[in-house]
């Protein structure tokens, strides 16, 4: 094992001590689910993801069905609390149409195909890109992918685990071949807890960040 390889373990072992061993229990692993969550997430803070969620979910059963045939002012409605929600909710609608009549209106091509095949499928649809198709193929097909998001991107680099100016997929390959595939949820899920309590966007808490002695960026 060399160097980058036992600091990137260290990482991830005293993170694990730190916030516990995540668990998804929000709301499991149902692809199209999945799908409209990481959607409505997109640029919007957790708690109020988790609010707009709740609030789709109290209107309609989050089906393609469902959500194909729903008028856009009600889902509009219910996603009134998260960022961009005019937008969100057309995307939605557009989405769920595409799945209902592209994919026999299931996403459970997922398991059946390999990842770069599933992943090119969901990103055809509208509003999924790569982060967005990665949460979707770890969480409900358990793909050995590992989401980058703007936590996972940030805390990467300032550990020095990624470069500095690398793309979405170089970031993901990096961490990728840092990490052993039955870790990636587990590395996605900590990342974010570390980016959210401690490595801010603005004003990183290096004094009392649990991995600052196994930071390069710890002083800076
Ligand atoms: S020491 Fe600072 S820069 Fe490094 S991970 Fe912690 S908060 Fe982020």
């Amino acid at each position: 094992m060399n160097e980058e390889t036992r600091r990137a373990e260290q990482v991830l072992e005293t993170l694990k001590e730190h916030f516990g061993v995540p668990r998804l229990v929000d709301i499991g692993n149902e692809p199209f689910k999945v799908l409209v969550r990481t959607i409505i997430s997109q640029s919007t803070a957790e708690v109020n993801t988790r609010r707009a969620y709740q609030n789709l979910s109290g209107k309609f059963s989050i089906t393609p069905q469902e959500l194909a045939n729903a008028e856009i002012s009600e889902i509009e409605e219910a996603l009134r609390v998260a960022g961009l929600y005019r937008n969100k909710a057309k995307i939605l609608k557009r989405v769920a149409a595409q799945v209902l009549e592209k994919f026999n209106c299931s996403l459970s091509f997922i398991h059946d195909l390999n990842l770069e095949e599933a992943r090119a499928r969901l990103m055809s649809l509208p509003g999924v890109g790569p982060k967005t198709a990665d949460v979707v193929l770890l969480f409900s097909a358990q793909k050995p992918t590992l989401p980058v998001d703007t936590h996972v991107d940030r805390v990467s680099k300032r550990l020095n685990l990624a470069p500095r100016r690398a793309s979405y997929d170089v970031v993901r390959e990096t961490l990728q071949k840092l990490y052993p595939s039955e870790e990636y949820l587990t590395v996605h899920l900590l990342f974010i807890s570390l980016g959210r309590k401690y490595c801010k966007a603005l004003k990183p808490i290096h004094a009392v960040c649990p991995v600052r002695n196994l930071c390069p960026s710890a002083e800076t």
